[in-house]
């Protein structure tokens, strides 16, 4: 049976895509077989894999809209074990297309449920609002969320309102639905702000918080552009360890 997760924050361009595509190649490097679903309309996750998002392929759109299997939707990668649920722009109008639907905020689950003997992890990435895609991600993590904090002035701005939703989504949709933890991104060593925000983060949850933080890093940031994972663009980075120690400790967490 696979384990299921996403990756969430309302919150725009706190490394929900970066962790995704990162975390889930490591996980693959590490001999688990995973899947990423692309949840988000931006395409950010399919494009980071190399994906044009603007080509002419069945995606998530065509599983949540029209019932089409996630089966026939699934890309391989550059990364043997690591296999991507595509999304396109087109998502942008399922918010819309799957309002009146009864089971509206199932769609997702129900079609991943399809394929949950295949893999050992899913990692789904969601978009930076708290809409019914992102509730459709929450009701499929069954194993729980990863919530990215940007280590900036106002990170913790937000959370209160997440949290509210996550209780939400536990009471009506997903019972099972937990923080896994809370993951530090792009942390500046240079700066005393970044080391406040990690204190006062792991002050608030310290069992939550990954002891792994994500340093800021160009080779991170530069990675999506050549479609490929940290993994594959530059292994011995900064920013490449911190992934593959993310992995060492979610797996020591027993996300496998
Ligand atoms: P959105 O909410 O728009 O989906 P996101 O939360 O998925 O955003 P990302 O797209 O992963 O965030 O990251 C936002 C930007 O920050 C991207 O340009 C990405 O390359 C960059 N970035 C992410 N992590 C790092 C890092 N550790 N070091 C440097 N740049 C990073
Ligand atoms: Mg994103």
């Amino acid at each position: 049976m696979a384990k299921f997760y996403t990756l969430v924050n309302q919150k725009g361009g706190v490394g929900k895509t970066t962790s995704t595509v990162n975390l889930g190649a490591y996980l693959a490097e590490y001999g688990k077989n995973v899947l990423v679903v692309d949840a988000d309309s931006q395409a950010n996750l399919t494009s980071s894999l190399g994906f044009d998002k603007r080509a002419d392929r069945p995606s998530v759109y065509d599983v949540l809209v029209d019932g089409v299997s996630v089966r026939d939707v699934i890309l391989p990668t550059a990364h043997q074990l690591l296999h991507l649920v595509p999304s396109a722009p087109s998502l942008a109008g399922a918010e819309v297309e799957v309002l009146d639907r009864p089971n509206r905020e199932k769609l997702l689950s129900v079609a991943l449920a399809q394929i949950d003997g295949e893999y050992d992890i899913v990692l789904m990435d969601s978009p930076p609002s708290l809409g019914i895609l992102t509730v459709n991600a929450l009701t499929a993590a069954s194993d729980g969320v990863l919530i990215p904090i940007q280590c900036e002035y106002l990170a913790l701005e937000g959370l209160s309102q997440l949290m509210q939703t996550l209780r939400l989504v536990r009471e009506r949709l997903n019972p099972r639905l937990r923080i896994f933890g809370l993951l530090m991104t792009m942390f500046d060593p240079r700066t005393n702000l970044s080391q406040q925000v990690v204190d006062d983060v792991r002050q608030h949850y310290p069992k939550l918080i990954f002891r792994t933080v994500i340093p800021r890093s160009v080779r991170v940031s530069e990675a999506p552009s050549y479609g490929q994972s940290i993994v594959h663009y530059a292994p011995k980075s900064s920013g490449s360890l911190a992934y593959e120690a993310l992995a060492q400790e979610f797996l020591a967490r027993g996300g496998a």
